[in-house]
């Protein structure tokens, strides 16, 4: 029984409570035993209160009883970053010096996903602060890849993309600052997507880099990424860089494309500066593939050039810092977390740099110090400023594509999932896979991430990232169902249901995963 309810989408899911054959209790029940089942190996949930979970799913089984109409998604888990303030849970960001806090406010993708009757399953592990590729760089220990347990889940939602992946949750919320919903998305075998920079509001979430922040869903399907998407967007005057505008329903256009013609004439620009040389053979070859299958729907495949890409990560890598310097200067042992007090006679600049060395990783504190540096008087103008002239050189590059082409598409990410511990604490390594999703941050445009199939030489997922234009978030929802209906086994099943999670549910004891 368990097993059937954490099998379905959230489009079933959903159906079937509104339905009255499965009541919200029952759904995050199932759910929740799931997570205790495999989440010790896994580690994709940093907080989860089984209680609080139930009360919220039974007021959503009462409401309904009571006849209220509640919304499409009423009654469905939802798993959060643990980037994301919720009231009923603690946030962490990932990070020591948030151990414990909890904040007296939810954020408001959280406050519309409980409007919506969403039902939160738990808060989910990632890098510190955001920062990362692998969720290695988590303070509580990484999350591992369903697909592999030796694997990364890619970062720094990994947290969440794992919860979906290996059926903790039908849905999951996450950050995309550089790709952390795209690139573990890709690395998990699940879909992400990153709406258009103001599409989604930022009010309560732990602040990385607020010029490139995003909050964005993540899911199993396309049109689950888009139920959720339509949950959390919209206009918000908390978030300042809100935006005012009448969204389309993603839903409806997942829908649209799953049913119809929506690749024929679509103009498929492939940029050549994404298909770097570190691509791996076996992400190269499901790309091709995929885009014959796009060209075989009658897309028209367009070679265009993007000069300003190869700078994007150098980039990025001054802007993040310098952000995310600022925004961390606030975690000064007073307002929040974790107080560190040496002994002795010890001045608050004292307890602040015991506090701040003991409460930050490795990572936290190289980008802390990268970003001073790049602001200083002095260097300003040589790094941050330089890195800002790149990223309105990399804007135009993306509008002069987009008058050629009505998305554009690449892997999301370079390689498939790598091994825990494998970049021997490289942080290099680590930026250059999120070469391909970085620039979409930068110009502030929304992208999806799918699974398009495994790569020969180990057998794990490879996403499909598609990018449009500002606003035009509903074109990669219709796009890309359409091309997830093209990604199916000989036995006509979809990707999701290929995932060997799944598998391990129909020959054994829940929780052998
Ligand atoms: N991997 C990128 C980084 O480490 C992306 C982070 C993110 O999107 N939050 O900065």
């Amino acid at each position: 029984m368990a097993n059937d309810v954490i099998r379905l989408t959230a489009a079933e899911l959903a159906a079937e409570l509104s339905a009255g054959s499965l009541s919200a209790v029952d759904a995050a029940q199932a759910h929740l035993d799931r997570i205790a089942a495999v989440d010790g190996g896994l580690q994709a949930f940093l907080h989860t209160d089984p209680e609080v979970s139930l009360a919220a799913a039974r007021a959503i089984d009462e409401r309904r009883a009571a006849g209220e109409a509640l919304g499409e998604l009423a009654g469905v888990p939802l798993a959060i970053k643990d980037v994301l303030v919720t009231t009923d849970m603690p946030a962490t960001a990932g990070s020591r010096i948030l151990e414990g806090y909890r904040s007296p406010y939810d954020a408001t993708a959280v406050a519309r996903s409980r409007a919506a009757g969403l039902v939160n399953i738990g808060k989910t592990n990632m890098d510190e602060f955001a920062m990362g590729s692998s969720t290695e760089n988590s303070a509580y220990g990484p999350t591992r890849n369903p697909w592999a347990a030796d694997r990364v889940p890619g970062g720094s939602g990994g947290g969440s993309a794992v919860a979906v992946a290996a059926f903790e949750a039908p849905l999951a919320l996450g950050s995309d600052t550089g790709g952390s919903i795209r690139q573990p998305a890709a690395l998990t075998g699940s879909v992400g997507a990153k709406p258009t920079y103001g599409g989604v509001s930022r009010y309560g979430a732990i602040a990385l880099a607020s010029s490139l922040d995003q909050i964005g869903p993540c899911a199993r399907t396309v049109l689950d990424t888009a139920l959720l998407h339509d949950a959390i967007a919209g206009h918000d005057h908390h978030d300042s860089t809100s935006l005012r505008h009448e969204w389309p329903s993603m839903a409806a256009a997942a829908r649209e494309g799953a049913a119809g013609d929506a690749l024929r004439g679509l103009r498929v620009g492939v940029v050549k500066q994404l298909m770097l040389d570190g691509v791996q053979q076996g992400v190269k070859e499901r790309f091709e593939e995929a885009l014959a299958l796009l060209a075989a729907q009658g897309a028209e495949i367009v070679e265009i050039e993007a000069p300003h890409f190869e700078y994007a990560v150098a980039a990025y890598y001054l802007i993040l810092p310098a952000e995310a310097s600022s925004n961390l200067a606030k975690y000064d042992s007073v307002r929040f977390g974790l107080r560190v007090t040496p002994e002795g006679r010890a001045t608050v600049e004292d307890v602040m740099s015991a506090t701040r060395e003991a409460g930050f990783g490795a990572e936290v504190k190289r980008r802390i110090i990268l970003g001073t540096y790049a602001l200083s008087a002095g260097y300003y103008d040589a790094y941050y400023g330089s890195a800002q002239k790149v990223r309105t050189l990399i804007q135009r590059d993306f509008a002069a594509a987009f008058a050629q082409v009505d998305v554009i598409a690449s892997p999301t990410a370079p390689t498939t999932a790598w091994r825990i511990g494998s970049h021997g604490g490289d942080p290099i390594q680590d930026y250059l896979n999120d070469a391909t999703t970085i620039p979409a941050n930068l110009a502030g445009i929304p992208g999806l991430s799918l699974p398009i199939g495994t790569a020969a030489e180990d057998g794990l997922p490879v996403g499909l990232q598609l990018l449009a234009p500002a606003f035009e978030d509903a074109r990669l929802y219709r796009a890309g169902a359409a091309v997830e209906g093209l990604i199916t086994d000989r036995d006509g099943r979809p990707f999701w249901q290929q995932s060997p999670t799944l598998g391990s549910l129909s020959t054994e004891q829940e929780g052998a995963c």
